[in-house]
C-alpha cells in the first residue's frame, strides 16, 4: 500500500552548506535526488523512510566540466579528469559532448536507462547511491576507473570505485555524506557496453558488461554478484595473450551470478561469458 504523504517530512535546504549542516544533525535523513528509486519503495509501501532531504536545489551538485587539480604531476599521481556532478542527469549525459568524446560507454548506458521520463530525473549520483547490482550506471564507472566525491560538514573524500560498495546495497558512505560528484580520469583505449535485458530498453538488466580494451584492460559486470564486478583476473588473461576460452573460464570464477525474478543464474553465467567473446572480438586489433 503506498505510503501516505502526510506521514512524510522534507527537508528543501537552500545551499550544499545548509544540506550538510542537516545532514550533520540528523545522519538518518534520507537525501533524495531525481527521487526515481525513492518513490518506488513509497509508492509499494516498502520503505520505512519517513524523513528526507531533498538535493535537487543544489546546483553545486550540477555540472561536467574537465578539472586540472592543483600540483598536477606524474609524481603527485594527480591527473586531470572529468568531473561530474552527483545531481547530473541521464539526459545531460546523453546530451553532454563531453562524455560522449571521452567516455562514450557511459553515454551509451544512459540511453538504455528507463525512458525519456526517467531520464529526465535519474541522476548519476542516485544510482551509484541506490547501491543496486542492477544500476546501469555502476559497470561503466568500474571499468573507468572512477572516484566518488564525498563530502559532509567534516570535509571531503575521494573513494575509489572499486572501494565503494562493502556488501549487498551497502556502501562506504556515511548518514552525514552526500555524494557530491564523480571523477573520471582519462581513458586510453576503446569502450565498450552491452546490457542485455527482456527487451533493450525500458528493462531492468538480467546482465551488463563495461569495457575498456587498451593499455590496460578493465572489464565491469552488473547483476552478476551482489555488487559491481570488476573483473581483474579476466583482464588480467586476456592482456597477456592468454586465450578466450581461459579468460571465458576465469570470468565464470570471478562472478556469482544467482536465480531471481530476472533471469537464472547459469543463463547469466553463460551470457557473461558471451560479452566477453563480443567485447574481445570487437575492441581488438
Ligand atoms: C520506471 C523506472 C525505470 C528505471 N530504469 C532503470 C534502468 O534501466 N537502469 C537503471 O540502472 N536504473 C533504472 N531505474 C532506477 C533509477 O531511475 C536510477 O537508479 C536512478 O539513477 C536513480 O537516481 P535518482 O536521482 O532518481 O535517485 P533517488 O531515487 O533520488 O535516490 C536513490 C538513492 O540514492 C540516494 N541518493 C541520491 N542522490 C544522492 C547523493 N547525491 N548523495 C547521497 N545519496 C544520494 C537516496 O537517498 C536513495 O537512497 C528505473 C526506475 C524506474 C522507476
Amino acid at each position: 500500500m503506498p505510503v501516505d504523504a502526510r506521514a512524510l517530512t522534507l527537508h528543501r535546504p537552500r545551499n550544499l552548506k545548509a544540506a550538510l549542516a542537516m545532514l550533520a544533525e540528523e545522519p538518518t535523513l534520507t537525501p533524495i535526488a531525481g527521487c526515481t528509486d525513492v518513490m518506488v519503495g513509497l509508492h509499494f509501501g516498502t520503505s520505512d523512510q519517513r524523513r528526507f532531504i531533498d538535493l535537487w536545489p543544489l546546483d553545486e551538485l550540477r555540472g561536467i566540466r574537465m578539472d586540472k587539480p592543483k600540483g598536477l604531476s606524474p609524481r603527485t599521481g594527480l591527473s586531470p579528469h572529468l568531473r561530474i556532478g552527483a545531481l547530473t542527469t541521464y539526459a545531460e549525459i546523453i546530451a553532454s559532448p563531453i562524455i560522449r568524446k571521452r567516455v562514450p560507454m557511459l553515454a551509451a548506458a544512459a540511453r538504455e536507462i528507463g525512458g525519456a521520463q526517467i531520464q529526465n530525473r535519474g541522476t548519476l549520483g542516485g544510482n551509484i547511491a541506490n547501491a543496486s547490482p542492477a544500476g546501469d550506471a555502476l559497470p561503466v564507472l568500474a571499468a573507468a576507473g572512477a572516484r566518488i566525491v564525498l563530502r559532509s560538514t567534516g570535509g571531503e573524500r575521494r573513494v575509489h570505485f572499486s572501494d565503494f560498495y562493502t556488501g549487498y546495497r551497502t556502501s562506504v558512505r556515511q548518514g552525514d555524506e552526500l555524494i557530491t560528484a564523480i571523477e573520471i580520469p582519462e581513458i586510453e583505449g576503446r569502450q565498450w557496453w552491452r546490457k542485455v535485458g527482456t527487451r533493450r530498453a525500458q528493462a531492468i538488466s538480467k546482465i551488463m558488461m563495461a569495457g575498456v580494451n587498451g593499455r590496460h584492460v578493465r572489464i565491469a559486470l552488473g547483476s552478476v554478484g551482489p555488487t559491481v564486478v570488476l573483473a581483474e583476473e579476466t583482464a588480467r588473461s586476456l592482456a597477456a595473450g592468454g586465450s578466450l576460452a581461459a579468460a571465458q573460464a576465469l570470468l565464470r570464477e570471478e562472478i556469482a551470478p544467482i536465480d531471481d525474478v530476472r533471469s537464472t543464474g547459469a543463463y547469466r553465467s553463460q551470457v557473461a561469458a558471451n560479452l566477453l567473446a563480443q567485447f574481445w572480438k570487437e575492441t581488438h586489433g
